[in-house]
């Protein structure tokens, strides 16, 4: 079947229609073009540093280490203490994490913002419920209690023993005389480690509009990713009484947006709402954990249902579908970002095609629960995203566009203008109209980057002084994304030469439990080093080439986005094609059969 020919669809829009729709994504799409693509941004850094301060944990001033540990993991999100924990479970004793935050978290660390939740359900989430003995309280946790999570997850491992907070590792040097690395931090540290894993996370950075002015700003200012209770009052729940009789701007509405701008809306006398690209909003349907299904679970019950989950969401077969929410149902949606096993039975073109119109019909939804629930129709259609489902991550509020129906709430379009025009000493300017506000909020996002090691700020020297980068310069070489030829008893977590899915930190459990595999056997063998061959790393760099997924043209025509490079996709996609379920059946096998080729 070509991808024009008829085929009867059981909903209104009729082929007929899809040029229309293609045409109009088109020409929304052009409208957000930027020619400085991801240049657009500031780093919350220099000037601008005191937006990426930790307001939450008073820095301690300690000594500087100089001493020798078995391990260090770089990053106290939950790669982090996954890795730790399964090092931990493989005997290693001296385990040293070191994060930029205050505490263990990760980005439930820096978020904290009122209305904070993980849109993923809890169930299979939250790693290592079982190993914790927790049941979360809500279908969609709240993210305090994520974070309390990772606590508890640290002093189940007992991983608190011999932290560095407040702490980034400013250079990694091997020592092939004495097997290790040579450690070294910005304050002052300069300590050795046998084992190195890093985990630094791919959004961690927050970053700022790059708005001409917004050094003149004089009210007050923050990124939702450090709030500032202080100065609005109340918690993660709300209660912004600070906010009381304030005119309030929020600029971005993302993921995080949607979830903070309810309760500014609650609070504030005038809340404006800063929208460049309006998000997906779906139903998001929370509802407290019923406690006799909690205690009716058995044990194993959380990798049932995280491998369910994986399996559906990533275009698998279940039998049953226990997790049943929005990711469930637009499984075949999220393909075009993240690959899984797709229907072989029908053409390449009669998938698109399918796909295609499965997508239109998702996002019609999404448009008509607009027009249902937004009185005014002029804001309705402001409100409306249009692009392909996965060209954003999607969101999911049953608040959100409720807010719009208030009358101190103003949604402001920038779109025709590539974002807000400028900033002046009192306000926010869009076009010609200037907003006086008395505190403006970033809802604005994170850095993109695969780790520390690819930015360039974590500089990692190898045998024989060999840059990683420069190993690397011509695109990643690992095995299974793991660790490099010349770079021993090194790990690396990230979906670089790997695999990714909504649900991340599903593989973050995959990736520790590996290297906790990898590092037990060579304890127990008593090998020096852990490090792939060259060949190994050419056959899977060739792997990789041979079936990453090839979303470039998808991406090419999504509106701009942190997904594709701000409207310039990379035309390389580093993944393991064959999705997530396969790669994990990969490695368990490489572990029964090949661990030995990575040991000497
Ligand atoms: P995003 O990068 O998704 O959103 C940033 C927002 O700021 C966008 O709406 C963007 O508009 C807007 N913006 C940027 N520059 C300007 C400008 N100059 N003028 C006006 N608007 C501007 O960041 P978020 O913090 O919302 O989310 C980041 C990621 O964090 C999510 O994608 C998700 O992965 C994760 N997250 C997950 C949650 C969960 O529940 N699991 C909850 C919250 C976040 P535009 O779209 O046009 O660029």
């Amino acid at each position: 079947m070509s991808p024009t020919s008829p085929r009867p669809f059981p909903h209104r829009i009729k082929p007929a229609d899809l040029d229309a729709l293609r045409e109009r994504y088109k020409v929304e799409r052009d409208r957000r073009i930027r020619p400085d693509g991801a240049t657009q941004y500031r780093r919350a850094a220099g000037e601008f540093g005191y937006y990426a301060k930790d307001p939450y944990t008073p820095f301690q001033e300690r000594e500087a280490k100089t001493d020798r540990v078995e391990a260090t993991v770089i990053g106290g999100g939950f790669g982090g203490l996954l890795s730790g924990a399964k090092l931990r479970q493989a005997g290693v004793q001296q385990i040293r994490m070191v994060d930029e935050g205050g505490d263990f978290g990760g980005t439930w660390y820096w978020n904290r913002y009122p209305g904070i939740h993980c849109d993923i359900e809890a169930t299979v989430y939250m790693p290592l419920l079982e190993e914790v003995g927790y049941v979360p309280k809500w279908r969609y946790a709240p993210g305090e209690e994520i974070r309390q999570h990772c606590i508890a997850i640290a002093k189940r491992f007992d991983l608190y023993a011999d932290t560095l907070f407040h702490t980034r590792i400013t250079s990694l040097t091997w020592d092939e005389e004495n097997a290790e690395w040579q450690v070294t931090t910005d304050r002052g540290d300069s300590y050795r480690s046998r084992y190195v894993v890093i985990s630094s996370g791919t959004l961690t950075q927050p970053k700022l509009p790059g708005i001409p002015g917004i050094e003149d700003y004089r009210g007050h200012t923050f990124h939702t990713s450090r709030w500032d209770y202080e100065y609005t009052g109340g918690d993660q729940s709300g209660g912004l009484t600070g906010l009381n009789g304030k005119k309030v701007a929020v600029v971005g509405t993302g993921a995080t947006g949607i979830q903070v701008i309810p309760h500014l809306a609650e609070a504030a006398e005038r809340l404006y709402v800063f929208q460049r690209t309006p998000s997906s909003v779906d139903v998001r349907d929370n509802r407290p954990t019923d406690p006799e299904w909690a205690a009716s679970l058995r044990p194993g019950w959380q990798r049932e249902r995280m491998e369910n989950f994986l399996t559906i969401v990533t275009g698998g077969y279940a039998d049953e579908d226990l997790i049943d929410d929005r990711w469930t149902s637009t499984a075949k949606l999220q393909r075009q970002m993240l690959t899984g096993s797709v229907d072989t039975n029908i053409s390449a073109e009669e998938r698109e095609y399918l796909d295609e119109m499965a997508d239109f019909r998702k996002m019609d939804e999404i448009r008509e629960r607009i027009d249902a629930i937004v009185e005014d129709p002029a804001v309705a259609e402001v409100l409306k995203p249009w692009y392909r489902y996965m060209c954003k991550r999607p969101t999911f509020s049953d608040f959100y566009l409720q807010t719009f129906n208030r009358p101190n709430v103003t949604l402001v379009d920038t779109a025709d203008h590539g974002g807000i025009t400028r900033m002046t000493p009192t306000g926010v300017v869009v076009g010609d109209t200037e907003y006086e506000v008395d505190v403006v909020i970033f809802a604005t996002g994170f850095e993109v980057g695969i780790s520390g090691v690819l930015s360039g700020t974590l500089p990692v020297t190898g045998r024989d002084g060999a840059p990683l980068l420069g190993h690397w310069a011509r695109g990643p070489r690992t095995l299974h994304g793991f660790y490099s030829h010349g770079f021993p008893n090194l790990f690396h977590l990230g979906s670089l030469q790997n695999a990714a899915a909504v649900n991340f930190v599903h593989v973050l459990l995959e990736q520790a439990t590996h290297i906790g595999a990898v590092v037990a056997e060579a304890n127990k063998r008593g090998a020096r080093y852990i490090e792939p061959t060259s060949e190994a790393e050419d056959g899977w760099a060739a792997t990789i080439f041979q079936t990453a997924p090839n979303n470039f043209n998808f991406q090419s025509e999504c509106t701009p986005g942190y997904y594709n490079g701000e409207g310039n996709p990379r035309p390389v996609n580093f993944m393991y094609g064959p999705g997530p379920v396969a790669f994990h059946e990969l490695l368990r096998t490489w572990r029964a059969e090949s661990i030995d080729t990575v040991l000497r």
